[in-house]
């Protein structure tokens, strides 16, 4: 570890309440593509330099499955042949023999075969992001570059990037990352809603994040949003007895969500994966309020079958057996793009054809996916509910509902992420059965503040007024019809917040399992009146700060 002498403090937006210590690794950013140049005329020379590349790789991702054991052997070692596969080094050797550079010829040899997998399909087509990893390796070696995506250590560090893809963010070992540095993104991007479930202590939107130098020793304070490079034997003791402190709280027993006068508030969980479900359950979580499907299909370049959705949601539903779970319909566009959903180029993805728009305009893959939660629905004794994304109206709620209900599915609802439906709540809580609030969004939209980027990331801020009267108005039309009116994005994993929300309407509340502990024990402190006092004070409030003041004094 290397200790710098000088204390320096970074700022950024804290991502969770955790704190981590340790020294650092950068993450390479991802390679461009090699020009298509030609090499210097010794072709025997380039192949010869291009075939150690190949079996060097071979050999390093051998020796990281042998290392790593279990199933992550098997991928490593499937990896370690494909660098070594004689099609492609055949392949290799011809483009080189063409005249093309070894770097571009391997770029051109592996690309061509990942096409052919990809119009193989299913588990094949699955392989082709393996291939390409395989690549950039290759060419990072013959670069003489770091190879790209989350670095190799043998040690635990904390990992600063410029941002991670969510991909990136689900593979991180958290035995070995600490916690998490990012120089974009704001506090609901996807980077840090998954640090947030994965428990990472993380501060994104960091300025000077990309200057730490690997090695140095820094404490990522999430809670106060600071990076201190350099810390002093003090500042790290402090640091360590905070660490301990929180890890000795996590032990308090777990009960249902209720308010101090037994006002029951379900706490439900927010999952990206079945696999998700038995922490979650750990955790105390009374049902999942949000399933990300389209994080299961990130990688994959064509639409998932019926049979493969089937299977996973049927997987989900069978951890909660009589108890409610909420799944999404593929959420895709902006930064979660799916290849098979989205394809054309878009300035403003954002506002672009993204969620339910993007699934209208591909109806096949909805009513696929309406199907096979249909047949999990059947197949499982748990509650069923399920949602749309990025729904703009009671029209387009109409549309979904009618879908769903025309499948058999039995309860349907929307997603409120656009301020204009919000503008329309009761004719949408008409329409569905119920509305799930995602906060993340509302917010974007409502603050016109691209979640993904630092440099706004103050008006990120669901605490805005704003924000709170659009979940007022929908508060209102929920009680007013008696259908639910859920909260799933991060603000309600915020306790102060997430009190305000229960004040505002909020009937369920959902978010990461790290974050129940804190939640269920902040809602039993206060009362329905109390809560709605707060939210009073809150939407009466100017700004963002003035109405966490305001509740916090109310
Ligand atoms: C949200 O927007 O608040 C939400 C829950 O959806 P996501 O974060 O996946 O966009
Ligand atoms: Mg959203």
């Amino acid at each position: 570890m290397e200790r710098t002498t000088r204390q320096m403090e970074l700022h950024g937006v804290g991502v969770g309440r955790g704190i981590a210590v340790g020294p650092i690794l950068r993450m390479p950013d991802a390679l461009p593509e090699p020009d298509d140049a030609t090499h210097a005329g010794d072709a025997a020379a380039e192949y010869a330099t291009t075939q150690a590349a190949l079996s060097a790789v071979a050999a390093e991702l051998a020796a990281r499955g042998e290392k790593a054991g279990g199933p992550a052997k098997d991928v490593l070692d499937a990896a370690s042949m494909m660098a070594q596969d004689p099609t492609l080094a055949d392949d290799v050797k011809a483009r080189i023999e063409a005249g093309k550079t070894g770097e571009r010829a391997v770029f051109e040899a592996f690309a061509a075969f990942q096409d052919i997998l990809i119009g193989m399909g299913g588990y094949m087509a699955e392989r082709a992001t393996d291939l390409g990893d395989v690549a950039q390796r290759i060419i990072a070696h013959l670069r003489g570059v770091a190879a790209p995506g989350v670095p190799e250590s043998d040690t635990p560090f904390i990992l600063v990037a410029t941002d991670l893809a969510p991909a990136d963010t689900a593979l991180l070992d958290l035995d070995k990352v600490l916690g998490l540095i990012t120089r974009d993104g704001g506090p609901t991007s996807h980077t840090a809603i998954l640090a947030r479930s994965k428990s990472i202590p993380a501060i994104v939107g960091v300025t000077g994040a990309l200057d730490l130098t690997d090695g140095t020793v820094v404490i990522v304070d999430a809670a106060a949003g600071v990076v201190t490079s350099g810390p002093t034997d003090a500042a790290i003791a402090d640091a360590n007895a905070h660490i301990a402190a929180r890890a000795a709280a996590s032990t308090i027993p777990i009960v249902d969500g209720a308010l101090a006068d037994g006002t029951k508030v379900p706490l439900l969980a927010n999952v990206g994966s079945p696999k998700d479900g038995p922490g979650a359950v750990e955790l105390g979580a009374e049902g999942v309020g949000l399933f990300r499907t389209e994080f299961l299909f990130l990688d994959s370049k064509t639409a998932p079958t019926v049979e493969d959705q089937q299977e996973k949601y049927t997987e989900l539903l069978s951890y909660f057996s009589g108890k409610k779970v909420v799944v999404r319909a593929l959420d895709a566009g902006a930064d979660k793009p799916l290849k098979f959903l989205n394809s054309a180029h878009e300035e403003n993805p954002a506002l672009g054809l993204r969620g339910l728009r993007a699934l209208r305009a591909s109806e096949q893959i909805l009513l696929d996916q309406l199907t096979a939660l249909k047949g999990a629905q059947d197949a499982t004794d748990a509650e069923l509910w399920v949602m749309a994304p990025m729904v703009a109206d009671a029209e387009e709620t109409q549309y979904f509902v009618k879908l769903g209900k025309a499948l058999g599915l039995k309860t349907v609802g929307v997603m409120a992420e656009v301020p204009s439906l919000a503008v329309m709540a009761d004719q949408v809580l008409a329409a569905a059965d119920f509305v799930s609030i995602g906060t993340n969004d509302l917010t974007q939209y409502t603050m016109a503040a691209d979640r993904m980027l630092g440099s706004v990331a103050s008006y990120q801020d669901p605490w805005h007024p704003a924000v709170l009267r659009l979940v007022k108005l929908l508060g209102d039309a929920g009680a007013a019809a008696g259908k639910g009116v859920g909260i799933c994005g991060e603000a309600a994993a915020d306790p102060q917040l997430a009190v305000v929300l229960v004040g505002l309407g909020a009937t369920t509340l959902s978010m990461t399992p790290a974050a129940l502990a804190d939640v269920r024990a902040e809602l039993a402190t206060v009362t329905m009146e109390q809560a709605q006092a707060k939210a009073a004070a809150a939407l009466a409030a100017t700004g963002a700060a003035g109405a966490r003041a305001a509740a916090a004094a109310a």
